[in-house]
């Protein structure tokens, strides 16, 4: 197996050592080995230390965390007769006394691990060139908008294959989101926006056809996808369980909301006996096994977030009134609905909001209201269906 490359800083080591009785060492020691002794005593040791920024080679420090570690070791001896052993195989001659394995036993002494950077709730912080952002958030719901970037940096080239079209306003909205939220609840979600242009990278693809090849696309795409994993462990620790929304524009004439559950329209058109059967593949698998209501009560039934939003004046598919799309266009959930929802398990169930541009995206007036009328019907979704405790 190929391990990744490592980075970090070794910020502070302390190295204590120490006298042990020979005859305590040795019977902590396992069978092959016996204790270097120094004037008659074995020698222990004790090493704190502290790594900083510690992440996969490529990503930003941002990304990095930090672990304080404490080992104990024994300095020792391996036993003559396995040592000669080995040197026949390497067929290297020495003298065994010049032979000194320092044999450490790590024994966790405390250990505290965390973000590198304490992150703010509500305050943004960037990736390389300020193309990704990251909003941290303080409840157990994610937000992405990929494809509402403006930024067109000549350094990346022009993406030749794939849909190419922006989702405009979606950046603008998902920051009326996080402002909703605020207002209605004093929490925050957690949102990552990509600021390049679609044309430049499609964060809702795998990174092949997301960036053809460009070091600094593919850089911002592992910025943004590192944002959102550690977004999701967050909300996991924080509260073991919560919903990502993927945040989408579409042109469609209908103007309604298509939410996307990785269900076909097709497949949105069989009974209620038929949907029921497509819980496993649905992206909130986890959702709707945690939820006192059935699965096709939460994808279509009256407390679904179709029915809510539908409630609040934004017509949605599926929906009570719209249990399917019918004849029209309707997108059932993209790469980030498949990757970060639930279908394959996990704790974290996915949505893909595919928003109209006349009603919703196109206008500050209309993102406000939006924005408002998502953040009150998500409250209710995510309490009703038991992500959030009563009264959180
Ligand atoms: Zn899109």
């Amino acid at each position: 197996m190929k391990l990744p490359k490592i980075t970090g800083i070794i910020r502070r080591r302390i190295l204590l050592n120490y006298r042990v009785e020979a005859e305590v060492a040795e019977a902590l020691l396992p069978g092959n080995f016996r204790p270097k002794l120094v004037n008659g005593d074995a020698v222990a040791g004790v090493c704190l230390i502290r790594l900083e920024q510690i992440r996969p080679v490529g990503l930003p420090k941002l990304l990095g965390v930090f672990l304080t570690n404490g080992t104990l070791s024994l300095k020792c001896w391996l036993k003559k007769e396995i040592y000669q052993n080995r040197m026949k195989r390497v067929n290297t001659i020495r003298v065994w006394s010049c032979l000194s394995i320092c044999c450490c036993f790590a024994f966790v002494v405390g250990q505290v691990h965390g973000s590198e950077d304490a992150l703010t709730p509500g305050r943004s912080v960037f990736g390389a060139n300020q193309y990704i952002e990251y909003i941290p958030g303080d409840f157990p719901l994610i937000i992405s908008a990929p494809h509402g970037g403006r930024l067109k940096p000549a350094s990346i080239p022009d993406r030749k294959k794939g849909v190419l079209l922006a989702d405009m306003g979606t950046d603008l909205l998902a920051m009326e989101m996080v402002r909703a939220f605020q207002e209605l609840t004093g929490k925050t979600p957690h949102v990552i926006i990509c600021h390049l242009k679609r044309i430049k990278l499609d964060c809702n693809r795998e990174i092949g056809e997301a960036a053809q090849g460009n070091e600094e696309a593919e850089q911002a795409w592992r910025e943004f996808h590192g944002f959102i994993e550690r977004a999701r462990a967050d909300v996991i620790e924080q509260s073991g369980r919560g919903l990502y929304i993927d945040l989408h524009g579409h042109g469609h004439p209908e103007l309604r909301l298509e939410l996307g559950y990785l269900l076909s329209n097709r497949e949105l058109k069989g009974d209620d006996h038929q949907v029921a059967e497509l819980e496993r593949k649905s992206s909130i698998r986890k959702l709707a096994e945690d939820s006192k209501s059935s699965f096709v009560e939460l994808l279509r039934g009256d407390s679904s977030l179709g029915a809510l939003m539908q409630e609040r004046g934004y017509p949605s598919v599926p929906s009570p009134k719209l249990p399917h799309a019918g004849e029209a266009k309707y997108f059932d959930g993209g790469h980030n609905t498949r990757i970060y929802g639930s279908r394959a398990g996990g704790k974290i169930s996915a949505i893909q909001v595919e928003c109209p541009g006349k009603t919703v995206r196109n206008s500050k007036e209309n993102r406000r209201a939006f924005a408002k009328a998502f953040a009150s019907a998500m409250m209710e979704y995510l309490q009703v269906h038991q992500v959030l405790d009563a009264g959180e």
